[in-house]
């Protein structure tokens, strides 16, 4: 072997040169604040025409400098989401605070599978998600939790659980032999919950979606009606997920009224408790407001304020009333990726996902307590989560959170309230209390509110409402296309937002108050863009 080469590998690649370190890193936070001055597009065109045509491979050993070079034009074409102009989607800029966590995590490089491979890290995960539970479910004893890679992963882990509780055994024998095993969502609930049911092996037929309300949260009749009739015809109920929080429009299902039907029922048909998991990935941040103190109001929130963030506060109970619940930092905890949070409200609920220590020869005298491995479904997992949370967590303390959601909500709150008074415009979920907005724009002289009055009285037909709902659509187009990218706020495009009346897709405009230096200038632009394009 060629020793001095050997070296070389060693010297560049496994001796930590603090001052190579530094100086790449200041090269790419100067082509970050660089990226900064510019409009929210891509810096360079993308090129996947030889992507895959010259994936290339460096012959020999280099420095860090190399590194560098090979991934820099990627960097510099993708955007950090940093201008306030951005309100697509649930999808912000990353906090600093967490950047910090992160770095930290990766230089150490933590594996939480176990105890061994983690240390004071996995020390680190507990302290997180017991904080986190603490803060979802207010007072509770024994909560424990994990965190994954993301919020389809951490709803798969309560769907899991519901199945092993109504199906024992079903880890080692599968679900054959047991008829039909059903899970039930809301319609405006995510597109996860159906991976799930395909992955777990349940079936996607077997996944249920009931209609939800104006609101956009499910209705309670069409639950307690769908879960009685599968009782009847002798499906196993493995879990309810309702959903806190939806994607698109922030619907937030009533977590305390969905326990008492399910309970209810389940015990009437002398059938085992389905699971009850509660998807937050984006909601959970209104937990935030629990201990907020309304009559002081040392934040001096508006009175317009203070009224959205009770009835928010009242949304937040209902996580009490929950099983477990999926949680993500990368949504509206604006941490990086992957940061998302399975909490259960009583560790005892984890037995049905454990495995044997003889099951996990790699593992041999792991403790359950410490060793995750022997009930994730991951083995190798990333410290990243604990880190860039407890990070974000401390750095920007309760009255930060509190500050930042309450202004997101704010901002989508005033869109709303604009929006309303144009005649040729209708919100779609105003009375929900999250950072999105979606609404419908119409070619001026239509009057929306009474196409939506139509649709939500049955008395709109489907070819009708077909040709308004492209109206939306092309509206809609037409302002992609003539936007100014320097002054213009980007918005995206739903064709369903969750709530269907009498069969009805609706589709809207969405725009999602996301990044903290978005302001009402931003609002006032929008309103402008609008009035100019119809
Ligand atoms: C984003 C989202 C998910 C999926 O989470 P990922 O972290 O993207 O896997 C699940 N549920 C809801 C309500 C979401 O908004």
């Amino acid at each position: 072997m060629d020793r001095a080469k050997y070296d070389h590998v060693v010297k560049n690649f496994f001796t930590c040169d603090p001052a190579a370190l530094t100086e790449i890193l200041q090269e790419l936070l100067a082509a970050l604040s660089a990226e900064e001055t510019l409009p929210p597009v891509h810096a360079m065109s993308q090129n996947y025409e030889t992507a895959q045509a010259n994936p290339e491979i460096h012959i020999l050993p280099g420095n860090l400098k190399d590194a560098r070079d090979a991934i820099f034009p990627y960097f510099w074409g993708t955007d950090g989401w940093s201008s306030p102009l951005h309100l697509e989607n649930v999808r912000g800029p990353a906090n600093y605070a967490s950047f910090v966590g992160a770095v930290a995590c990766l230089l150490k490089n933590p594996n939480l599978c176990t105890d061994t491979y983690a240390q004071r890290s996995n020390e680190l995960e507990v302290k997180s998600v017991t904080a986190l539970a603490n803060l979802l479910f207010y007072h509770t004893r024994d909560p424990w939790g994990i965190f994954t890679i993301g919020g389809t992963i951490s709803n798969m882990y309560g769907a899991r659980i519901g199945i092993e509780k109504v199906v024992p055994g079903a880890m080692r024998q599968g679900l054959r032999e047991w008829g039909r095993v059903v899970g039930i969502v809301s319609e405006a609930s995510h597109y996860c919950n159906q991976t799930i049911a395909g992955w777990t092996g349940m079936g996607t037929d077997n996944l249920l979606a009931i209609p939800t309300d104006p609101s956009l949260a499910m209705r309670l009749d069409r639950f307690a009606e769908t879960l009685d009739r599968c009782y009847q015809r002798g499906d196993k109920v493995a879990f309810v997920i309702p959903t806190f929080g939806t994607t698109d429009a922030f619907g937030v299902d009533d977590v305390e009224g969905i326990r008492a039907i399910l309970d209810e029922t389940a015990d009437r048909h002398g059938q085992p408790r389905p699971h009850l998991h509660v998807d937050a990935a984006v909601g959970w941040v209104l937990a935030f407001f629990s201990a907020y103190d309304f009559n002081d109001n040392p934040l001096h929130f508006s009175p317009d304020l203070l009224a959205l963030l009770k009835r928010a506060v009242k949304h937040a109970r209902g996580l009490r009333y929950a099983d477990s619940v999926t949680l993500d930092f990368h949504k509206m905890g604006w941490g990086h990726y992957p940061a998302s949070a399975f909490i259960v409200n009583q560790k005892s609920d984890l037995k049905y996902l454990s495995r044997s220590v003889a099951e996990t020869p790699y593992f041999a005298g792991a403790d359950p307590r410490r060793d995750p491995a022997l009930f994730s479904l991951e083995c190798s997992r990333p410290g990243l989560g604990p880190y860039t949370v407890m990070a974000s967590l401390n750095g920007l303390g309760l009255t930060g959170w509190q500050l930042l959601v309450a202004r997101s909500l704010e901002l989508a709150d005033k869109l709303k309230d604009r929006l309303e008074r144009l005649d040729y415009c209708k919100v779609l979920n105003r009375d929900t209390t999250g950072p999105s907005v979606v609404f419908q724009v119409y070619a001026k002289g239509r009057d929306a509110k009474a196409i939506h009055r139509e649709v939500e009285e049955g008395t709109m037909t489907p070819e009708r409402y077909a040709r308004f709902a492209s109206e939306v659509r092309r509206l809609f187009e037409k302002r992609e296309k003539t936007m100014d990218p320097r002054n213009d706020a980007r918005l995206s495009f739903t064709t369903n937002i969750g709530y269907k009346p009498h069969g009805l897709s609706l589709p809207a405009w969405k725009a999602v108050f996301f990044n903290p230096r978005t302001d009402e200038t931003v609002i006032d632009r929008l309103i402008d863009s609008i009035e100019e394009l119809v």
